[in-house]
């Protein structure tokens, strides 16, 4: 008989969870509080990128080559691509900042050396950019943007074709020992495992996670380049500035009719996703257009479009937490606003490990970007 899982989230990890354990064949259901795909939840949005520059994080630099693969069995499954490949601009306005620093040395350990770029040759080929303040740049032709939304909502019709139930349903109460959800409709629901995915919600619910993780408050801006510049932008590379500090904002350019968008990279480590309003306040907005001035030129004459707020789950070494809880139960979080590249990916490794004790041993430390993945984890992809 086939094995049951419930899974508690129809955000990218949810969903690819669900789409993975139903080609493994499991009688799957999910159910979240909101309509999917939830415009509230962490996932959901035009886009989010998908790229090697990883710091001094090279545990998860070596994923993104298998999750761009786990997205290309997705897409072969789906029969459409919701992926753009724009390069990757990096920048910074003090040389030595130990995130481009790191980078480019596992970069090139990795055999993807990223081209250096100056002031001057920055200028000439991205004209969006104020060449002055730049101490140092590289570009990287790989990577790009993952058009969120549409990959989102592709997934919930692809995993209910194929039989994937979808329930409407506050859960109030999780019990991973015993298998079971407890919903606001009064109703208890089984299964033979519970894959509890709350994003932001999730150290809320589930008192395990309080402590470790926490709900941080985020604040994205959606632009219409002026028309002189609207050219250049059509054309860009993703950027990721990291300013004087190693933090700074990051661009998404305007691709497949979606707006530009600006993202401040900071965590705001604090926040309620349930209780506060989505709508970014004016100080909120103006905060995310000071970072981007100095780098954006004519920044005045871009239109905004709008501004919201939207919540990571933050681990404070920022590592992911795919780990059991009770004997049927696994978690998944502590995604700290980097997880959505890795969405197809950990679906398929979390699938795999639900059905295979020496797996799900492995799983976490791979996961948390410590460790290389256990043979047989990422067979799908072979
Ligand atoms: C502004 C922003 C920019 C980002 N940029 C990037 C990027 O460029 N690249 C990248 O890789 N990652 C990025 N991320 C991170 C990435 O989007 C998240 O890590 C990922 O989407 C988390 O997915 P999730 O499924 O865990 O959570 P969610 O998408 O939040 O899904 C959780 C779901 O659980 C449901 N739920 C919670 N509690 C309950 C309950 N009690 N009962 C029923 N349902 C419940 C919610 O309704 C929700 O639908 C970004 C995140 C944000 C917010």
């Amino acid at each position: 008989m086939a094995r049951s899982a419930l899974v508690l989230g129809a955000g990218i990890m949810g969903l690819s969870t669900a789409w993975a354990l139903r080609r493994r064949g499991w009688d799957v259901e999910v159910v979240d509080q909101d309509p999917v795909p939830n415009p509230r939840g962490a996932s959901c949005d035009h886009h989010r990128l998908i790229r090697h520059a990883y710091g001094g994080a090279a545990g998860y630099m070596r994923m993104v080559d298998p999750a761009h693969a786990a997205w290309d069995l997705l897409w072969r499954d789906l029969g459409e691509t919701h992926y753009v490949e724009t390069g990757v601009l990096a920048l910074a306005s003090a040389r030595g900042t130990g995130w481009m620093t790191e980078s480019r040395v596992a970069l090139t350990a990795h055999g993807m050396p990223p081209a250096d770029l100056d002031a001057a040759a920055i200028a000439a080929r991205f004209p969006m950019f104020d060449p002055a303040g730049i101490a140092e740049g590289f570009h990287l032709p790989r990577g790009g943007v993952l058009l969120a939304e549409r990959i989102l909502a592709a997934l919930v019709r692809r995993c209910a074709e194929r039989g994937v139930a979808f329930r409407r349903a506050r859960v109030t109460e999780a019990d991973p020992e015993r298998g079971w959800l407890h919903l606001d409709t009064g109703e208890a629901v089984a299964a033979d495992m519970l894959v509890l995915a709350a994003g932001p919600w999730g150290p809320r619910l589930l008192p395990g996670l309080a402590g470790r993780v926490a709900a941080s408050r985020q604040i994205v801006l959606y632009l219409e380049p002026p028309p002189a510049l609207r050219g250049a932008w059509a054309d860009a590379p993703m950027l990721l500035d990291k300013g004087t500090t190693g933090v700074g904002f990051y661009a998404v350019p305007p691709v497949a009719g979606t707006p530009l968008k600006l993202g401040d990279h900071r965590f705001s480590l604090s926040g309620n996703p349930e209780a506060e309003p989505r709508e970014a306040s004016a100080a909120e907005r103006d905060g995310v257009l000071a970072l981007a001035a100095g780098r954006l030129r004519d920044l005045g004459a871009y239109r905004v479009l709008g501004a919201r707020a939207c919540y990571y789950d933050v681990e404070p070494e920022e590592r992911f937490i795919l780990a059991p809880l009770g004997a049927h139960g696994v978690v998944m979080s502590g995604f700290s606003g980097h997880g959505f590249k890795f969405g197809a990916l950990l679906g398929l490794a979390m699938a795999r490990a639900l059905g295979d004790p020496d797996l799900a041993a492995a799983l976490p430390a791979w996961a948390a970007g410590q460790a290389p993945p256990p043979p047989g984890l990422l067979a799908d992809l072979a």
